[in-house]
């Protein structure tokens, strides 16, 4: 008799439990879903929204003074423009140096090693990007550098040539370039790069040879299509190249030196 009472009283206790956390666990879906009620927001299945928001004024940023241009067709030119077109995908040369046959490898460009360094960062020559935007802004087309800063190594390789020279192009201060839908009027585009250039009666431009113009400060010569190309300009235009001899912003001449050429620029 003793046992039945306890098994009883034992199942009581289950049903009475059972019965709270019932209690618990509806009291508990109710306060889930009030505050879900509260927070939640009420979208059509088109995924309209019921409730309506003030249309966002757009606001035209201001701009400073210096930073009108005329077109702002293209992108404008930056030093990212200048990074050497090296690359290992280009297949090794084989050229003549003192009667030996040598071979030479182009480097790998951009992973290889960045641009032409001056107080600690990559530097482009300011005339440069100014002189090029100018003609950007001038024509309202395209100016597309084929070659800018050239590292030792690369133009080597792209020039061929057996013996180790320095040039102008390997310290940052050479570019080749041309003006697309310009490409049969380059004397037009020159005109301009000598007004650029030209800025008092000292820095007036005298010819030398057939296509090439110089003064105190640049070299322009125009490459006409019949000139023997170079790798990074295997393009069916005439090209101009411009060659630095004379730095505006130091005051002082541009002469290429074996060492600015080899350790002036930044490795990766
Ligand atoms: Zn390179």
């Amino acid at each position: 008799m003793g046992v039945m009472r306890s098994i009883y009283y034992t199942l009581l206790l289950l049903m009475m439990l059972a019965s709270a956390c019932s209690g618990f666990e509806q009291s508990e879906k109710r306060r889930i879903r009030q505050c879900n009620e509260k927070e939640g927001k009420i979208f059509r299945l088109s995924g309209e929204s019921l409730f309506s928001f003030a249309p966002i004024e757009r606001k035209e940023l201001e701009i400073y003074p210096w930073e009108v241009r005329e077109s702002l067709e293209f992108p404008r030119i930056t030093k990212e423009f200048f990074r050497c077109h090296g690359s290992q995908h280009h297949p090794h040369k084989v050229v003549e140096s003192e009667n030996k046959e040598i071979e030479i490898y182009d480097c790998n460009g951009i992973d290889e090693h960045g641009l032409v360094m001056k107080g600690g960062k990559e530097y482009v020559h300011t005339c440069f990007l100014e002189l090029l935007n100018m003609l950007q802004d001038t024509f309202h087309q395209r100016v597309v550098i084929t070659s800018g800063h050239r590292c030792p190594k690369h133009d080597r390789f792209i020039n061929g040539y057996g013996k180790e020279k320095v040039t102008s192009y390997q310290i940052g201060a050479a570019v080749d370039f041309y003006v697309e839908g310009q490409e049969e009027n380059s004397y037009r585009v020159i005109e301009k790069v000598m007004n650029f250039f030209c800025r008092d009666k000292k820095s007036q431009f005298t010819k030398k040879g057939e296509d090439c113009w110089r003064n105190h400060e640049v070299i322009i010569t125009l490459n006409p299509k019949t000139t023997p190309r170079n790798d990074d300009n295997l393009h069916p235009y005439p090209y101009i190249t411009i060659e630095l001899r004379y730095d505006r912003e130091d005051k002082k001449p541009i002469v290429p030196t074996w060492r600015q050429a080899h350790y002036g620029y930044k490795r990766n």
